[in-house]
């Protein structure tokens, strides 16, 4: 297992506000882990990850392992017990990114997503492939940005400080 600082406080920051993670009925049994794409090549292990956030051992201020999910859902599908390992992930990455902790990608990701309503950039490479798959050119969607807009100062997006 990772070495990580001790945080007493994050399994009350992870139930906080969210009265059934499943986090205790977790019994180890490693399945998440055995379907998961990352945990395949080298990334993160969906059993350790809720171990960890049950002894409040993930220091989620420099955790770089959490980013490592793809959010692709098997972990959550191949649970018998209804534990959602990809849904603590997600809870862990909001509190890591509350403090600070968000991979320089993503913070990329966001901001361009906030300004263009894309979360990849429009370039020469985008226009020849959808030009090449008979897709028409598009100009950025002032209805979509507004409504971008209203969703991030909604969410937590809105309060982090990118
Ligand atoms: S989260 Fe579910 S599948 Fe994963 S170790 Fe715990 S009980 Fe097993
Ligand atoms: S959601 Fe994340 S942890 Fe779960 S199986 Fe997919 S990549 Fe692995």
């Amino acid at each position: 297992m990772k070495k990580s600082v001790f945080d007493p406080f994050l399994p009350v920051a992870l139930v906080k506000g969210w009265s059934d993670l499943g986090l205790w009925k977790c019994h180890q049994c490693g399945q998440c882990s055995a379907v998961c794409p990352s945990q395949q090549h080298g990334g993160i292990h969906a059993r350790e990850i809720i171990e960890r956030a049950l002894l409040g051992a993930i220091n989620v201020e420099d955790e770089g392992i959490i980013w490592l999910c793809m959010m692709c859902q098997s972990c959550t599908e191949r649970c018998q017990l209804d534990v959602n390992p990809s849904f603590v992930i997600t809870m862990v990455r909001n509190l890591a990114s509350e403090r600070g902790n968000i991979p320089q990608q993503y913070v990329d990701e966001a901001k361009l997503f906030m300004k263009t309503a894309l979360s990849f950039p429009k370039t020469g490479l985008t226009k020849k492939m959808r030009s090449e798959m008979k897709l028409d050119d598009f100009d950025i969607d002032q209805g979509a940005l507004t409504e971008i807009s209203f969703i991030v100062n909604k969410t937590r997006l809105g309060r982090l400080e990118l």
